[in-house]
């Protein structure tokens, strides 16, 4: 067997959801909605299920939703892509990060990634031969700094993955961020491949900006974005990677030997969804941030320290303080002692682990995170 998975721990998300379902617990780990998704999107791909054609649709993805895809980032974000040479359909936001690592990556080239990482990137960088050179960001802010980013970027750097918004920590990088990263992207000549799962998750005042649109970004970015996370149908698996003609041609063909296509039916229900009105998305929004709020009052009030969501379907509390080793055994006896599922965020970082972080997922009915609250009781006070 290949080291680079022989040697793998299941992933945490599998992990918490199988404790989750031993102990009857409320799962508040892997992040998947209580909602079912939007019903008219859910029909669109039925009726097409039923009376389309389901044989191989195009291994770039169907016409109709390339078209889609374009004109939903040319309206929500300002960008402009050709459909017929820069916008790609895959499985998953996992696929178009498999085919983008895998196309990009030459054996010995180093890849930037920034911890806490979501934890499909490392085993992709490894198994393309690649390098990772780590940048640990640290709570609260999660921010970049341009000491650190100069002691990992180099001549040898082909590539910076980039998750914004970003998961575990639910923070969205600044303006100034972004200007730094492309800064050292230009003049190092690397490509960003940037998972945007959750640029339409974000609350309050912030707006997601792409870092493609950047200036000097536009040719070296790779957008990746999915419909799991627009819609909350994460089963779904429909992502989808932007990128300029000279860059897209290299993920078409590491696309085209991972799955070649995706299911059409989901396809054409995207292509629909995409292009729902701007309420949809805001009233989507308010959603989530309203079910934010009721788990941050809740945890508050039990005594647990919360930190800021400015997006995603996460918050984290910080347990440092608390009568407990870490976030692993906290998680345990969460979910052991109590019945509610969390993730321990030190799982998303190799080198310099921050253990005092603990992720739970808000994206639930009111009764299912009153249910979880009270679950919870007195424990934020009894432990500290
Ligand atoms: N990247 C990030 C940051 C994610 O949070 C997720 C899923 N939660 C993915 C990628 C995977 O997306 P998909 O299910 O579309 O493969
Ligand atoms: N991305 C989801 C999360 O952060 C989980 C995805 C998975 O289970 N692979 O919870």
């Amino acid at each position: 067997m290949n080291p680079v998975f022989s040697e793998l721990p299941t992933t945490i998300f599998d992990v918490m959801s199988g404790l989750a379902r031993r102990h009857g617990a409320i799962n508040l780990g892997q992040g998947f909605p209580d909602d079912p998704g939007p019903a008219d999107v859910r029909e669109r791909a039925a009726d097409f299920l039923r009376d389309g054609d389901n044989q191989y649709p195009p291994m770039m993805g169907l016409p109709v939703l390339r078209r889609a895809i374009a004109a939903h980032y040319g309206r929500h974000q300002g960008l402009d892509l050709d459909p017929d040479t820069e916008v790609m359909v895959t499985s998953g936001a996992t696929e178009a990060l498999a085919a983008s690592l895998l196309a990009l990556i030459a054996p010995g080239d180093e890849v930037v990634l920034f911890e806490p990482a979501y934890d499909a990137y490392l085993p992709l960088v490894l198994r393309a031969g690649g390098i990772p050179r780590f940048v640990s960001l640290k709570p609260p802010h999660f921010g970049l700094d341009e000491a650190t980013l100069a002691s990992v970027f180099s001549e040898r750097t082909k590539a910076v993955v980039l998750n914004n918004p970003l998961n575990p920590s639910a923070t969205v990088f600044s303006g100034a961020d972004l200007s730094l990263l492309a800064s050292f992207c230009q003049r190092f000549d690397v490509v960003a491949i940037c998972d945007e799962v959750w640029e339409h998750v974000v609350f309050d005042d912030v707006r997601h900006t792409p870092l493609m649109a950047v200036p000097g970004m536009r040719d070296r970015t790779v957008k990746i974005g999915s419909a799991g996370k627009i819609f909350s149908l994460t089963g779904w698996k429909v992502g989808f990677v932007m990128a300029a003609p000279a860059l897209m041609t290299g993920l078409a063909k590491a696309h085209q030997f991972l799955t070649f296509t995706t299911p059409p039916n989901l396809q054409e229900g995207v292509a629909y969804g995409l292009g729902k009105d701007t309420a949809y998305f805001e009233a989507m929004r308010r959603g989530f941030a309203r079910s934010r709020d009721r788990l941050a009052r809740g945890l508050s009030e039990r005594g647990f320290r919360v930190l800021p969501a400015q997006a995603t379907w996460f918050l984290n509390i910080d347990i440092a303080g608390l009568a407990v080793a870490d976030d692993v055994a906290f998680c345990r006896m969460l979910v052991e002692t109590r019945g509610v599922a969390a993730i321990p965020v030190s799982a998303f970082y190799t080198e310099a682990p921050v253990r005092h972080i603990v992720r739970l997922c808000f994206a639930k009915e009111d009764a299912t995170l009153d249910a979880a609250l009270d679950r919870l009781g007195d424990l934020g006070r009894a432990l500290a």
